[in-house]
């Protein structure tokens, strides 16, 4: 494979492409060794193939707000690569989502799945609708029009959505509930559902959770552990909230929370006190977090600004892509940052993940440390296949040791001669030789 070779013929065919280019070439470089060795990937075109979607659906969503007016918004759903098990991947909903970026998840999301030794493949959609300011009825008029469309390319053996940004338990009881009128059939087609409904436990802390039980296996391979860590954490939706509850719950002490239009800094420290401010605030009010600091005065708001310039041991992105760049990374390394574990999606840029490996931090990027919400999702699946609810502790038990085996194999493929752990490469080796064997075996479809 000659990874420049593919990428500019990408880059022609795709210009306007960042993000997706930015995660394609990101895997490209790190399996290149590895996918040299194996002369039959190169001859039956699996690079080729595997950086192309199995089908993109485009469609229109048309709805009515409140003040009676027509809006029109696109909707999307990127099935990406089916080779392990049917489509999953969440549906993300925010005013900035175009094909690129459901693109570049659904294709990040396709070696996560493989990585958490669940059978799912990889899909991501979504609309460039904003649930922020819409009144309930607004979002759920919009949710049943989507589903209008979406409903006819998905099942629970054909692909199973959940959330992302902008869409959590409201918007997936929405959709859920269109869907079933639209079918009349109740299966488990979407996970992140309510829990009277078929949704798992620790579902909604899953990916938070296991974000921390990840950071909890590389800070062992030091010898360390979470006690009495700063930690600097961005965003303060679903991933934020829980990543935050799992530190304060192993001793660490969480500095920062942060929304789009700027970030909080509580040098008292996050208690789960304060915590359940913050979720009354991002989950029932639909509040900004500025207003955490108007609530506890020693705490200090930084409006249009990110936390990465404050001094901590450990750092935490949870909010969006490409949230942390390069003179920020290296903010983070002079401050004295030990670990940096990826709740979000490809949240550092690649000059900030050359800083953090040239500076040999403990390094995880999304698809192995947030693996945590797509597995508890997979085991929503078996739940629903199964006709049973598993208790907390089982499902708890069972996503610990998911992100064990999936920090062990990142540990297999990612240690290098000086014994670093390049985590990246890891993940994307051990997630991209399952999937490859897998279209090996399945012939050229
Ligand atoms: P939420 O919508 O619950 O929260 C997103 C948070 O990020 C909000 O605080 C939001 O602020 C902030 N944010 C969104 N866009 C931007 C931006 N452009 N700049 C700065 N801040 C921004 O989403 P989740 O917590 O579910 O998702 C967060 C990240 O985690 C995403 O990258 C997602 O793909 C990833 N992820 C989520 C999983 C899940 O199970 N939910 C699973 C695996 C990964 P605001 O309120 O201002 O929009």
């Amino acid at each position: 494979m000659k990874t420049q070779e593919i990428m500019a013929r990408l880059q022609a065919k795709y210009p306007l492409e960042k993000e997706y280019l930015q995660a394609v070439q990101e895997v490209l470089e790190s399996i290149e060794e590895v996918y040299n060795q194996h002369p039959e990937f190169e001859k039956a075109k699996i690079v080729e193939r595997i950086v192309e979607p199995d089908r993109i659906f485009t469609f229109r969503v048309t709805w009515i707000d409140d003040n009676g007016d027509v809006q029109t918004n696109l909707g999307y759903r990127v099935q990406f690569n089916s080779a392990i098990g049917p489509y999953k991947g969440g549906l993300r909903f925010h005013k900035a989502v175009t094909p690129s970026m459901l693109k570049f998840l659904g294709f990040e999301q396709t070696f996560k799945n493989a990585l958490t030794t669940l059978p799912m493949g990889g899909a991501k959609g979504g609309s460039d609708f904003s649930p922020r300011g819409k009144s309930n009825a607004e979002v759920m008029r919009f949710c049943q029009a989507f589903m209008l469309e979406l409903t006819r390319h998905i099942g629970p053996e054909l692909d199973v959505p959940a959330g992302d940004i902008g869409v959590g338990g409201r918007e997936v009881g929405f959709m859920f509930g269109m869907y079933k009128k639209l079918t009349r059939d109740f299966s488990g087609t979407f996970t992140g559902k309510g829990r009277e409904f078929g949704g798992s436990l620790i579902r909604p802390e899953a990916t938070g959770y296991g974000n921390i039980y990840f950071l909890k296996e590389m800070l062992k391979t030091r010898g360390m552990d979470l006690k009495g860590k700063k930690v600097l954490i961005s965003g303060s939706g679903n991933v934020a909230q829980y990543a935050t509850e799992k530190c304060i719950q192993l001793g660490a002490i969480p500095l920062t929370l942060s929304d789009s239009d700027g970030y909080i800094y509580d040098p008292d420290g996050i208690t789960q006190e304060k915590l359940e401010y913050v979720k009354e605030l991002k989950n029932v009010e639909r509040g900004r977090i500025k207003e955490y600091a108007e609530e506890y005065p020693n705490a200090v708001y930084h409006a249009g600004e990110r936390p990465w310039h404050e001094k901590a041991d450990i750092a935490l992105p949870c909010a969006t892509q490409n949230e942390i760049n390069g003179e920020q990374a290296q903010a983070l390394v002079d401050n004295g940052v030990i670990a940096v574990a990826e709740g979000a999606n490809m949240p550092s840029l690649p000059e900030a993940i050359k800083i953090f490996q040239d500076n040999k931090l403990l390094y995880a990027p999304g698809k192995a440390s947030n693996a945590g919400g797509v597995s508890v999702s997979g085991l929503e699946m078996s739940q629903n296949s199964e006709r049973l609810s598993w208790t907390s502790k089982e499902v708890d038990d069972y996503l610990k040791r998911i992100m064990s085996d999936i920090h062990e194999n990142c540990v297999k493929y990612g240690t290098q001669a000086d014994g670093y752990i390049n985590y990246v490469k890891g993940a994307n080796v051990a997630g991209f030789m399952k999937v490859a064997n897998a279209m090996m075996a399945q012939g050229i479809v």
